[in-house]
This record gives structure tokens, sequence and C-alpha cells, in this order.
């Protein structure tokens, strides 16, 4: 006898997840969570009347994604608490560093798909006019509607092929053009789906994601901030049966003759032959005593590439600055967030990805009040002076928005360093096991590590995993525990 059927490390997107279908399927879960607060980096904090994320998110997809998929496998879509505020794909605009006024977006897909795929819209090659803002010409505007168009209609069987000839995102926009204006619009969705440049990316993961984001039309920010999606999965768990322990610091996963025992939590143990692992791959491999894989193994883990990290400000504004937009990229035409997240210098100027969630839920702020939430790519090692970062590219914020220097009554930031803390992964990245092609699809490292009964769910691993960040930490839940209930007898 055991003291649960199974236990859980770790309540991000994927330990949440797993924890409610494992509870759901009749397995007496106990889920472990090393901070104060529940749901790793998709968690939220109050303060001052603001409800703010501890990182930044917008969600490719919300209830018509994985997490819709997650709650009707618990059989909650219709009762859980969880809400969106959805289909954001017009509430999308764009600031140019230099140009006065904000530009509304949303184009892209409205201009490529027009009637939407769920009117039977084909793509056309209109062409937005936001793109003469963001410095494009109208030649360039047309090669690029033309290149978006070709990859939002390839088909399963034309972008599998991708995945074997581990093709990069430049090598294969490469074979189409040229064109430094395209390459960069290129770059910066990319970096905005997988942090990671174009040219590391994996082609085949990103046209897959491009057309599920897109297609999908589903944008989403969930009402309560970041938080209520875990808080809806352990709701579910919870109405399962299953047992939450937040303060529960997993120190070590106890191995026996190649199969897990349980875990050691604040010199407690606790069996289990059964352990799902949220805390990330690498980590997983270390609790679980290293010299309990081959070196191969081991080394492979080792070896897994992370994306790169952010820098985050959070600002809480005395009044609105920009209404009726959920999501606002900054954008300065150059690549030099790319480049200084590749080489580690501070760039010159940066660009921000800008969620603005008290326009998508006004509760997230105090009435009359505005949160806005700005989010940059920068490197997770080798900075010793965070700091002088932080304060770079909050003053390159204020380049493209002035007055949010009078009208804030609070900035709060983050480093990688805070995400570290928050997570537990080392260098804090974005997705943990980055969408390189070496890492994506077939190649993606397995759930299933080589000792009995010990699996890891979350952005680090699941081979044919794919989707977002959030999507992907949810698919590798869903796929893990479908492969697990299918192996495993109901427990009694
Ligand atoms: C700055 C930033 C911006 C992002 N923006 C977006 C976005 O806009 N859209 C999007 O879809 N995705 C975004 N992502 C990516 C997305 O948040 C992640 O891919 C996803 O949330 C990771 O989920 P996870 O389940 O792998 O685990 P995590 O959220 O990393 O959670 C891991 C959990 O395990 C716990 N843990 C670790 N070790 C232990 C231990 N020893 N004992 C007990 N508990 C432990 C941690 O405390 C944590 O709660 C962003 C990420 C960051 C950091």
């Amino acid at each position: 006898m055991t003291d649960y059927d199974c236990i859980i490390i770790g309540s991000g997107i994927g330990g949440s997840a797993s924890a409610a279908m494992m509870a759901h399927a009749g397995y007496k879960t106990l889920l472990l969570e090393k901070n104060s607060f529940i749901g790793g980096v998709t968690s939220s904090y109050q303060k001052e009347g603001f409800i703010i994320d501890v990182a930044i998110h917008f969600f490719p997809a919300g209830f018509r994604g994985r997490f819709g998929k997650i709650l009707r496998r618990i059989d909650m879509r219709k009762t859980t608490s969880l809400r969106f505020a959805s289909h954001l794909e017009n509430n999308i605009a764009f600031k140019v560093k230099g140009q006065k006024g904000i530009t509304r977006a949303g184009s892209i897909l409205n201009a490529a798909m027009p009637k939407g795929p769920s009117q039977g819209g084909a793509p056309s090659a209109a062409i937005p006019s936001d793109f003469k803002s963001m410095g494009l010409t109208k030649d360039d505007q047309k090669e690029l509607m033309k290149i978006m168009v070709r990859l939002l209609r390839m088909s399963k069987k034309q972008i599998q092929p991708l995945y074997d000839e581990k093709c990069t995102v430049t090598e294969y926009i490469n074979r189409f053009t040229k064109n430094p204006a395209v390459h960069g619009i290129i770059a910066f969705i990319t970096g905005g789906m997988f942090t990671i440049s174009p040219r590391i990316a994996s082609a085949a993961e990103f046209i897959k994601c491009f057309q599920e984001m897109s297609l999908t039309f589903d944008l989403s920010y969930p009402y309560g901030a970041s938080i209520a999606i875990p808080r809806a999965f352990i709701e579910g768990m919870e109405h399962y049966g299953g047992k939450l322990k937040t303060n529960a610091r997993v120190s070590k996963i106890l191995v026996e003759d190649g199969k897990v025992k349980g875990v050691v939590v604040n010199d407690e143990e606790i069996t289990s032959n059964l352990i799902l692992s949220n805390a990330s791959i690498k980590n997983t491999l270390y609790l679980a005593g290293e010299n309990n894989f081959d070196k191969d193994y081991r080394t492979r883990v080792k070896n897994l590439v992370p994306s790169y990290s952010s820098i985050t400000f959070k600002v809480a504004l005395k009044k609105p600055i920009v209404e009726n937009i959920a999501m606002l990229n900054l954008f300065h035409g150059e690549l030099s967030t790319l480049e200084s997240a590749t080489t580690g210098r501070k760039a010159k100027s940066t660009g921000f990805m800008t969620v603005i969630p008290s326009n998508c839920d006004p509760s997230l702020a105090p009435k009359g009040r505005q949160l806005m939430i700005f989010g940059t790519m920068s490197p997770g090692e080798g900075v010793k002076d965070w700091d002088s970062w932080t304060k770079a590219y909050y003053n390159n914020l204020l380049e493209y928005l002035p007055e949010i220097e009078d009208s804030n009554l609070f900035v709060d930031s983050t480093n990688p360093n805070d995400l570290v803390k928050v997570s537990g992964k080392a260098l804090g990245p974005v997705e943990s096991t980055a969408c390189t092609p070496d890492q994506v699809g077939p190649y993606r490292i397995s759930s299933e590590m080589p000792i009995e009964g010990l699996f890891v769910v979350g952005d680090s691993a699941g081979t044919n995993t794919s989707g977002i960040g959030t999507q992907l930490a949810a698919d590798s839940a869903l796929k893990c525990v479908a492969m697990i209930l299918k192996r495993r007898k109901k427990p009694n």
C-alpha cells in the first residue's frame, strides 16, 4: 500500500492539469507545490487593488485550445469557474518607435482569412495597411502577405517532412525570399511565439503553431488574471478528491530497483509508485538522482536547450492611457532584442510584447486605473548586473510611451533570476525546452523517464507535444496522462 496512487510535483499549467485529470480518473492524487502560491509562471499576485501576473501572458487559445479539452476531459467544461475574454484578435495593435499613435492589427489574420475558418473563409492575399507603418514598402508587404498565406495554407502533409529535414524558420523563408523586411517581421513573430531566434527555431513547429494560433481565432486572456487557469484545474482536482499542499518543496524522488517509490518533502517521506513531475526534466533528473540514469540519457537531458528568458515591467497607472486594446506590440523595426539575447549584450533599443489585462477584465485594476504589463526577451545567463539591464530597458519603454513615467502609481519588474525563483528552472526560460529542430515533434524528449513510474509534464518534455508556451505545457499533460491511463489498471 502506498500513501497516494499518484503524486504530482509542481502546480504550473502542466502539473495542475495533470493533477485534475489523474484525480478525475480515480487516482488518489497529491499535488505538491514548493511555493506558497499555485500556478508556477502563470501565477498572479495582488497589490494595491491590482491583480498582476508574475510573468506576462497572452493566451494563443482559451476554451478552443487545450484548456477547453482538459476541462472537457474532467467533465467540468460547463461547471468550471474559468472564463475568458476571448477572440481578442481584433484588439491587438502595434506601436512603432518614432511614430505617433497606435495602429490596430488583427489584420494579418483577418486579411489572410477574411471570413474566418468557420465560414469557410479562404486565405486571400489582401495587404493590411498596418505594415506600412512598420517600415515595409508596398512590395515588401506584398511579399510578406504571400508568405503568410502560404504558411497558413500548408497541409499537415506538407509540414511533416520539415520536421525530419530539421529545417529552421530562416532556412525555410529563405526558400522564398531573402527580403530583410520580411525576415524582420517573421523574426518578430517567432520571438513572440518561441522566445528564440528564427535562425534556430524549427520551421515545422513554427508553421504548425502559427496556423493553430491564427486559425483557431481564440486569442484569450482569463478573467481573474493568468492564475485563473491553474486555479480552475486545481478546483477540478479537488472536486475529484485530490489534495494540494503548498510550501511543499520536493527535495528528493525516491527510487528503488529502477522504480519510483515516493518523494521527500520537508524531511517527510510520502509514498507512491506513480510520480508526474512538473519541475522540468532537468530538475527531475537531479531530484531522482543522476546515477539512476545511464550516461547517454543524462547527457541528452543536460544538453537540452531552453528558450531565452525575459525582463518584464508591470505598470500600475493612475488612469488609462490605452483604450480598447488587449495587446500592444511595441515594435522598433530592428533585431537588436534578438541579437542581445543571443550575445548576452544589452540591446540599445528593444521592443516589447504588451498585455493590458485590465482592458480584458476591468476588475484587475481599481476603478478608473489601468494595468499594463510589458515583456522583452533577454538572455538567462551571462549577466551579473540585471539592475542596469532593467533600468536601460525601462528607459527604452519610455521612448514608446513617455506618459507612463508621470502617470504610474508603481512599476514592478522581474528579471530572469526572479523567474528562476518562481519556476525553479535554471535560467528562467520562457519555454524550458526550446522549439529548435532537434527538440520538437518526434524529436522532443519523452515525458516518460527511464525509471518505472516516473514522468515529466509541462513545457520541458513530451514527444509530439506541440503549441505555444501554455498550450505546449497543457498538451504535455494531456498526452502524458492519456499514455498512463491507457497502460495502467484503474486503482481500486
Ligand atoms: C516571462 C514569460 C512570458 C511568457 N509568455 C507567454 C505567453 O504570452 N503565452 C503563453 O502561452 N506562454 C507564455 N509563457 C510560457 C508559459 O508560461 C510556460 O511555457 C508554461 O506556463 C510552463 O508551464 P509548466 O507547466 O511547464 O510549469 P511552470 O509554470 O514552470 O511551473 C513549474 C512548477 O513546479 C514547481 N516546482 C519546481 N520544483 C519543485 C519542487 N522541487 N517541489 C515542488 N514544486 C516544484 C514550481 O514552483 C512551479 O509551480 C511565458 C513564460 C514566461 C516565463
